[in-house]
């Protein structure tokens, strides 16, 4: 939306500075994401009274009437209404028409803004799909997003072919739901498909896969992935719960030992395979035992990292109604017996390392630091007097320091 306004000649400042419009893209996929939306959307008109509010996005799209109720909001726009922003902007503001908002749910194409990927410094977020047809009992994404449907195969190739030539190294593919991309085509084209034309593209080094759908993961897709030289091995697996019966309520397709399997095919593949991951806790249900179970299936399967949620009720869904609501104490038991876990599974993780040479894309300074990733996704600083933006150099791991690898530029650089 950004880049669509640009190319409209507006001029786009910072969100804290007065500006005559405030687009708020809303996010409803927890209960604090509606209120943080809610906080934002009031904040824009502080900043200037006589400013054009416009509310958009998904939380817009799930709870109409309670938007309708913030009397700080100008323009109100649903998920469908993004792809022509500057549009009903410039109605707004000829003809004060207000307030559209079309069932997400007819909506059967790819709503593509063009070349106007969101780009850091040394890295683009690729969108290649939106929309989910999962329905997972706990979740509000498929009512505000609609379908699947996929972005066309050439426009994805021809902007990631322009990004390398203003030298993005590395590209981010990401959607709702990844997995499902090309289901919507008339003609066979799966992810694994995308992914080879990508891996063909000049200039672009690293393929990161943003997070994916553990079914995904087959012998035969990562017997294909695994010839793909520019593919990060780093997997973000969104495994949700560690114990079969609380996946079944979840509307999760899997069990834990086909999760396992799918692990697995992962660390066989690849030496250096980092896995992430995310879970609920306090489902609906989630008894004691569930949770243990997820907590010995944790143990086992050891992420480098987990991000844990504490369940909220999404209205709407099918899990707000279910039985057996969960305390908020015991939420937060549960979270945080996780997160210790997470944090010693890490800090093993990263001690492995020191002594190591590893390859990092430098991203930007910090402090006294420049720092980067390394393919597989961590963190590595290193201090050092030249510039190292967008640059990959081989560095030695020579210690850590906040949950990141502190590193000295390699000699046999060149
Ligand atoms: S697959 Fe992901 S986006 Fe789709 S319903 Fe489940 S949690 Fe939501």
């Amino acid at each position: 939306m950004i880049q669509a306004f640009i190319k409209n000649n507006y001029e786009i400042v910072d969100f804290n500075e007065k500006a005559d419009i405030y687009i708020i893209n809303t996010c409803t996929v927890t209960n604090m994401s509606d209120r943080k939306s809610r906080q934002i959307l009031r904040q824009a008109k502080k900043t200037n009274k006589n400013s054009i509010v416009v509310a958009v996005g998904c939380y817009v799209q799930v709870a109409k009437e309670e938007v309708e109720k913030i009397p700080e909001i100008d323009l109100i726009l649903g998920t469908n209404e993004k792809i022509d922003i500057v549009k009903h902007v410039q109605d707004f503001i000829n003809e004060k028409k207000n307030i559209k908002i079309d069932n997400v749910m007819d909506n059967k194409t790819y709503g593509d803004f063009g070349s106007v990927t969101y780009t850091e410094k040394t890295r683009a977020v690729i969108k290649v799909q939106d929309g989910c047809d999962r329905f997972c009992t706990y979740c509000v994404i498929p009512y505000a997003r609609g379908r699947v449907r996929s972005r066309k195969p050439e426009n994805i190739i021809e902007e990631i072919k322009t990004i390398s030539k203003n030298g993005i190294k590395e590209v981010v593919i990401t959607g709702i739901h990844v997995a499902s991309y090309g289901k919507d085509f008339s003609f066979k084209y799966e992810l694994i498909d995308l992914l080879e034309e990508i891996n063909k593209i000049d200039g672009i080094k690293r393929i990161r896969l943003g997070s994916l759908e553990p079914l995904l993961i087959t012998n035969e897709f990562v017997s294909r992935l695994v010839k793909l030289e520019k593919i990060c091995h780093h997997f973000h697996l969104s495994l949700q719960s560690g114990c079969t019966s609380t996946l079944k309520r979840m509307n999760r397709r899997y069990t834990i030992e086909q999760f396992e399997s799918i692990v697995n095919i992962l660390r066989q593949s690849y030496e250096d395979v980092i896995l992430t991951t995310d879970i609920i806790v306090g489902f609906p249900d989630e008894t004691d035992e569930e949770f243990d179970l997820t907590y010995n299936f944790l143990k086992k399967i050891k992420f480098y990292k987990m991000h844990i949620f504490k369940y909220s009720p999404r209205k709407g869904t099918v899990a707000a109604n279910m039985k057996n609501q969960i305390s908020g104490n015991v939420k937060e038991e549960r979270s945080k017996k996780l997160l210790e876990l997470s944090d010693i599974n890490e800090n093993e993780f990263l001690d492995n390392y020191i002594g190591k040479d590893v390859e990092v894309l430098f991203e930007e300074k910090d402090g006294d630091y420049y720092k980067g990733h390394t393919q597989n996704y961590i963190m590595v600083k290193v201090k050092y007097d030249d510039n190292l933006e967008n640059q990959i150099r081989n560095v030695k791991v020579i210690g850590k320091e906040n949950l990141s690898l502190i590193a000295e530029i390699s000699n046999h650089n060149n």
